[in-house]
């Protein structure tokens, strides 16, 4: 008996999602940037390549998405937020057309960056809205990738994100509350693209997330006490990667140059045995609907799960069949390591914008 992947299934499921997409004003969801990202990184998984007239109505979709205030907002007309922002760059990226890399207006998105920064070092999701670590995480990735990332916007982050590291080893939403998966990936993305993940405590975290996978489903769960969700096969089990590299660089002598430290196995078995909707997508867990969300997440573990390293020390192990092999992503953006160094290398020759603003003020007030 042998797990098997069901391609085709999802392939079909996906590219009905990426259909709705190209009718930009037909529907006025708040989370369409996000459908953009969660379909087309499912297809990148698998080795789909997206039409090219599609990715260009995807880019003008999100061109429309755009605030004229810098940043982009879950549709056309509303305000911008970090969560879609984050989307959006990364739904960009992963298409990688120079059409793609021009729809971002780098100046005001720094802008709009400025205008959700807080004095504490912290980032609210839009202008007068909540603070959580996510944001942090939204602005660091989309900064990054898009060469906008200057010292003082993240002036005392590094400190705020610390803080979310709670007695449990993972990361709180805010200082003070419980840990949980989604925040803690966040956070600790967040710290390795400001080059400081080293200030956690990473055995601490290390303890906190391998606890997390479940002895008996193989998948992970998002908090203590709480039930298996396919999606933490990303936010949980992305985390080992990044823990992997920050203890190696802390002269850790003891890791493995073959795997991660968490059942790479169970965990492919739990997706491919409990997540996949017959007629494609993925879920949650048995009983639970498919959605795209999901569907993204489930893959984007499955991914983590198959491979370890990086180009130059490469291992992979697959569960079931060959064709069960998925694409590689990059653990710190959830896109492919390619369409990253493409970003990076697109974004770099570009200059840093003059950066003399100040925290929570737009341009031009
Ligand atoms: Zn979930």
């Amino acid at each position: 008996f042998r797990p098997t992947l069901l391609r085709e299934q999802h392939y079909q499921y996906l590219k009905k999602g990426l259909r709705h997409l190209s009718d930009a004003y037909e529907c006025l969801d708040a989370s369409r940037p996000w459908l953009c990202f969660w379909i087309l990184h499912s297809l990148e998984l698998l080795e789909e390549p997206i039409p090219t007239a599609v990715a260009s109505d995807v880019c003008q979709f999100l061109a429309h998405c755009q605030s004229p205030t810098g940043g982009f907002a879950g549709g056309p007309g509303q305000h911008a937020h970090l969560a879609p922002t984050y989307a959006a760059v990364n739904a960009l990226c992963i298409i990688g057309t120079d059409e793609a890399y021009n729809i971002i207006d780098r100046e005001k998105l720094l802008d709009f960056l400025w205008s959700v920064k807080q004095p504490d070092g912290s980032f609210v999701m839009h202008v007068g809205g909540e603070v959580d670590v996510r944001s942090a995480y939204c602005a660091a990735s989309v900064a990054s990738l898009t060469n906008i990332l200057t010292p003082k916007l993240f002036e005392d982050t590094t400190n705020w994100i610390l803080r979310c590291q709670n007695w449990e080893g993972g990361l709180s939403g805010v200082p003070g509350l419980e840990a949980h998966g989604g925040y803690t990936f966040c956070g600790t993305a967040a710290l390795v693209i400001l080059g400081k993940e080293h200030m956690l405590d990473l055995k601490a975290l290390l303890r906190w997330v391998v606890s997390r996978q479940m002895r008996f489903e193989g998948g992970f769960q998002g908090r203590c006490n709480k039930l298996v969700d396919g999606c933490y096969s990303f936010w949980q089990a992305g985390l080992l990667p990044l823990l992997h590299r920050a203890l190696f660089k802390e002269g850790e002598s003891e890791l493995s140059r073959q795997r991660w430290m968490f059942e790479q196995q169970a965990l492919q078995e739990y997706i491919l045995l409990c997540c996949q909707n017959p007629t494609g997508g993925l879920l949650d867990k048995p009983g639970k609907s498919r959605d795209f969300y999901h569907t993204c997440y489930c893959l984007s573990g499955l991914s983590i799960a198959q491979h370890f390293g990086n180009m130059d020390l490469h291992h992979e192990i697959i569960l079931g069949r060959e064709e069960n092999r998925l694409a590689p992503t990059h653990p710190v953006y959830n896109i492919c390591p390619e369409k990253v160094a493409q970003a990076l290398q697109h974004f770099h020759r570009l200059p840093v914008p003059q950066d003399n603003r100040q925290p929570g003020t737009r341009a031009g007030v």
